[in-house]
Formats: structure tokens, C-alpha cells, sequence
């Protein structure tokens, strides 16, 4: 049974390793200066998450990357209380999530809520970027919660 007043963590960043293409590498460059940013059309300004080469609506392959607010409202997630690999028993219990951007029409984000209380979490609630700054370079956005009280 998981106590829901534990606080979220990251998954362990040895984990995971970082790959990029030319869609992709302009966010994760930015994210490394954390700027948080979203790839939105040249050619018609919408916003497309994760990167593509063609915009959905335009088929248009220019692309721009402004800066976001870093808000967002959490959209969706899950707990994660169980280690299905030994690796993960020290970073338990995290919760993925996805995270609407609304200065980016929307957009989702595939991210983690991290330094929450578990029975903090709900549906709709604001969230702020914050930066976990792995030991190789790579800085993860997560979310934190924003208390509105
Ligand atoms: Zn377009």
C-alpha cells in the first residue's frame, strides 16, 4: 500500500540515455539552458509535440522553437509505487504524467511530476517546469506542483 503523503521522485537518470535527431535536438539543447521550448510551424503556427518532420496541419517542414512560460496543467498521470527493476526500488514512489502547455495551443508533454505529495495530485492542476540536471549534461524537465492556496 503506498502512503500518500510521500513526496514524488525522478526516475533514476542512469536509466535513460539520451538520443537526439534533427527534430529533436533543438529541445533538448534548450533544455540543457533550460529554456523549455516547443517546435510550432513556420508556416501556419501550430504546435506539434513530440517534433515530427511535417506539421500535422500544413504538412509544412518549417519549424520555430519559442520559449515557453514553463506553466502547465497537469493533464494526466500515474503512480509509480512498484520497482520492476531493482535499479528503480530507491526512486520509487515517481509519477509520470502528461502536462498541457497552454502558451503552446495545448500541446502535451510526457513528463514527471516530482516533489509532490501524492494525495496533492489532481487532475488540472497548475504545474511549473523545473530542471533535473543529470550528471551527463542532460537536463530532464519535470513538473512541480503550484500551490494556489
Ligand atoms: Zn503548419
Amino acid at each position: 500500500m503506498t502512503d500518500m503523503s510521500e513526496i514524488s521522485k525522478a526516475p533514476p537518470p542512469e536509466l535513460f540515455t539520451l538520443t537526439t535527431d534533427q527534430w529533436t535536438k533543438p529541445f533538448w539543447e534548450a533544455a540543457a539552458a533550460h529554456r523549455l521550448v516547443a517546435p510550432k510551424c513556420g508556416c501556419c503556427s501550430t504546435f506539434r509535440m513530440p517534433p515530427t518532420p511535417f506539421c500535422p496541419n500544413c504538412l509544412s517542414q518549417e519549424l520555430e522553437w519559442p520559449e515557453l512560460s514553463g506553466q502547465g496543467v497537469l493533464y494526466s498521470y500515474t503512480i509509480v509505487a512498484r520497482a520492476i527493476i531493482p535499479e528503480m526500488a530507491a526512486h520509487l514512489p515517481y509519477v509520470p504524467a502528461l502536462v498541457e502547455l497552454p502558451d503552446a495551443g495545448g500541446v502535451r508533454l510526457i513528463t514527471n511530476i516530482v516533489g509532490a505529495p501524492l494525495d496533492a495530485l489532481e487532475i488540472g492542476c497548475p504545474v511549473q517546469v523545473v530542471w533535473d540536471d543529470r550528471p551527463d549534461g542532460v537536463s530532464i524537465p519535470c513538473f512541480r506542483l503550484v500551490r494556489t492556496d
